[in-house]
């Protein structure tokens, strides 16, 4: 018999993920190793039970002070993952809808005083306990939205020991009961007003000074560079890069987001770990990425927010053969919570199949933080990082805009949302 502490039962449809090659293309993207009438046990929070619910009936046995969860017929996917989040931050943006409204661009709205230096004050005035009550927040109500794993990126204080201090930040609260947090340095988000006549400055004092000192505490798992005309261009985004690969850092790159720059091809030049957003890369572009093994990171929520903006090429890159992830990128521009959410601009925007979707947010999301071996998908001996939908088929997550995981369960442990016990 095999012996569980948490025990699963009457689930209609388990997507497990559990086949197929990390990270997936083509075919493999809309296959996501359904089991109907399933079951799942977990001990110590891993999963020691996967399968069918007779076979659970026959071969588990729940502690004594184990727990039994009904799914009622609902649908189990493995806990979403965040493959790019900017969510460390203090401040708001709302005034800037009336502009976005009006059709001024992401320039213009900086010109007008909002954008990222905004952010970037509002996140430098703010004390430390209020940068972390108003994260802590935030990364609550993501992990609401199904989310069990989130990459966190710094890049709203652009000084050395502003960078430092939301990259301890996410380390501190990456301790608490939550989602598990994937910290990257983004020293390169924008060019600091005090560098901006003399922006090689800037890249001397990331890669001299804080690059060395986040890769010596082991503050951050990636490096990731905003390459874009006006903010870092390729040959400093390069030069950044090739100093956190020197470090034994991962690197990503905000490519091709505005305008066709070079992002993408850099990131295939350097074998990045991913390209994220790739609104405007041309198909050779994305070629590239799939013959050196990039992942194209799609944030599907943020050309909503941007008004306007043409969709994330989700289609393009599953037809190039480039495998997909997907995030949030939660942040005071595109202020999405819920990767569940997320699921549906990826179909629905980003022209990606409900299956595509789900893969791309979960094994595919993994890989682009490089902990594919650990969560992304159900399976034998893996955390047990888990969602009930209270949903017939996991196409119907994404079909039904707004629908969010009923229970979240991380390592075994119910996360989100608060149980809500009856009085009595
Ligand atoms: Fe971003």
């Amino acid at each position: 018999m095999i012996r569980a502490d948490l025990l699963v039962t009457n689930i209609g449809e388990l997507a497990t993920l559990e086949r197929g090659p990390i990270p997936r293309t083509g075919a493999a993207l809309g296959n996501l190793g359904i089991v109907r009438d399933a079951a799942l046990g977990v001990r110590d929070g891993t999963f020691v039970y996967v399968g069918s619910s007779r076979g659970a009936a026959r071969t588990v046995r729940l502690a004594r002070q184990g727990r039994r969860i009904d799914a009622r017929g609902g649908t189990v996917l493995p806990g979403l993952v965040d493959a790019h989040s900017h969510a460390v931050f203090a401040g708001e943006r709302s005034f800037e809808l009336p502009w976005k409204v009006e059709g001024a661009s992401y320039a213009e709205i900086a010109r007008r005083g909002g954008g990222i230096l905004s952010t970037v004050r509002t996140t430098r005035e703010a004390s430390t306990a209020e940068l972390r009550d108003a994260t802590a927040g935030r990364l609550d109500r993501m992990a609401a939205g199904g989310a069990t794993t989130i990459e966190v990126k710094s890049g709203y204080a652009l000084n050395h020991a502003g960078e430092i201090r939301l990259l301890e930040l996410v380390r501190r609260l990456g301790r608490r009961r939550g989602a598990h947090l994937v910290p990257t340095y983004l020293g390169a988000h924008a060019i600091p007003p005090i560098f901006r006549r003399r922006p090689n400055a800037y890249v001397d004092e990331i890669v001299r000074r804080t690059l060395p000192e986040v890769a010596r505490r082991r503050l951050a798992r990636f490096c990731d560079v905003f390459c874009e005309p006006g903010y870092f261009s390729i040959q400093q985004s390069e030069r950044i890069l090739r100093a956190a690969i020197a470090l034994g850092l991962g690197t990503k790159i905000h490519a091709d987001e505005f305008v066709a720059s070079g992002g993408a091809r850099l990131a295939a030049r350097l074998g990045a770990r991913s390209a994220d957003h790739l609104l405007a890369a041309r198909s050779g572009d994305l070629r590239a990425l799939a013959r050196a093994g990039v992942i194209g990171v799609l944030l599907p929520a943020t050309p909503f927010t941007t008004i306007g903006s043409r969709p994330s090429p989700g289609r393009e890159l599953v037809r190039a053969g480039v495998p997909v992830a997907l995030g949030s990128d939660c942040s005071p521009n595109s202020w999405v919570e819920s990767m569940s959410l997320v699921l549906s601009h990826a179909v629905y925007g980003a022209h990606l199949t409900p299956a595509e979707a789900i893969s791309a947010a979960t094994v595919n999301a993994a890989a682009a933080l490089d902990v594919a071996g650990r969560v992304g998908m159900i399976a034998l001996g893996r955390p047990a990082d888990f969602l009930v939908y209270d949903l017939g088929s996991p196409e119907e997550i994404p079909y039904r805009i707004g629908s969010a995981p009923a229970q979240i369960y991380r390592q075994g442990i119910r996360i989100s949302p608060p149980r809500m016990d009856p009085y009595i």
